[in-house]
């Protein structure tokens, strides 16, 4: 893990955990935690923010979701302190989790998938947390709010629930190009909630409504990579856009089989709004396609 800057007001307050890198292949969130460091020490008023640009040095090292020792850190949390590089990172950051009163862990769809701009948290059973979250996913001014069931383990978002501290994570984009938009969106956002928190003030009041917010406990439903797994191998030709309303049964996309020419067609399997959609075109059976958000309009 790369060494926490902690910039510190000189004046009580709280202390705020804004963590990128998890996984390495996902670029602008670590830019936009190094943009952080910079414009937080001139602008803090009040409390400390430590920021880690890099949580898993191995896996942002080689550009890939999962560490050198092909461990998902976000699987792994609370880590082991004597363990393989992944579970040590894992180890380091829960413990300055531990320390934190809050937590945005910045994250985008990585090489496989594209992800329409969300802000999530899990449904903590504590109101007064899940209030904090709430508040802390609106300050952030991502068009959709997505809360889902508290039991996953293994990730930093667990890591706080355990200790009762309101955490979010942010979700935007994904590919192989980098984006300026989504740069400043998180910069922008993570400024938000340190203004939600009266740590600092936003340069102007841009708030934007969130479009749709989304409480759905049902088990599992945070988990992208196991949503419309693809029913064959070959390349996932998409015939839908990520943000668009699609209903249950029309047409998602095709695996096209290299050298026959034959396809295999793909359905919504739900009615909603397109959230994810695989961008990485060859697929295995079983690969995620994309995933669809239920929003009854
Ligand atoms: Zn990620």
């Amino acid at each position: 893990m790369q060494s926490p800057h902690t910039i510190d007001a000189g004046c009580e307050g709280p202390s705020v955990l804004i963590i990128a890198g998890v996984h390495g292949d996902e670029h602008e969130p670590i830019i936009a935690a190094t943009h952080l460091i910079s414009i937080v020490s001139k602008e803090l008023k009040k409390g400390k923010v430590t920021i880690v640009p890099i949580v898993n040095t191995t896996a942002v090292a080689n550009g890939t979701r999962h560490g050198a020792d092909g461990l998902d850190l976000a699987r792994v949390c609370p880590g082991d302190a004597q363990g393989s590089v992944t579970e040590m990172d894992a180890a380091n950051i829960s413990t300055i989790i531990r320390q934190s009163d809050y937590l945005i862990d910045m994250h985008n769809g990585g090489k496989l998938f594209d992800i329409y701009p969300l802000a999530g948290y899990m449904l903590h059973p504590d109101n007064n947390v899940l209030e904090q979250q709430r508040a802390m996913a609106k300050a952030f001014g991502l068009p959709i709010i997505w809360g889902t069931d508290h039991a996953p383990n293994g990730r930093t978002l667990s890591v706080a629930r355990d200790h009762n501290i309101p955490a979010i994570y942010v979700e935007y984009g994904g590919g192989i190009a980098a984006r300026n938009e989504i740069i400043d969106a998180y910069t922008t956002g993570c400024i938000g909630v340190l203004d939600t928190l009266g740590m600092i003030d936003k340069a102007q009041e841009d708030y934007r409504a969130p479009e749709h917010i989304v409480e759905d406990p049902t088990p599992q439903q945070g988990h992208l990579q196991a949503k419309m797994p693809s029913p064959a191998e070959g390349i996932f030709v998409p015939a839908v856009k990520l943000g668009q309303m699609i209903e249950a049964g029309e047409h998602w996309g095709a695996i096209h089989h290299l050298g026959t020419g034959n396809q295999t067609k793909v359905c919504a399997d739900i009615s909603g709004m397109v959230l994810f959609l695989r961008v990485d075109a060859r697929v295995k059976t079983g690969d995620s396609l994309g995933g669809i958000l239920p929003i009854n309009l």
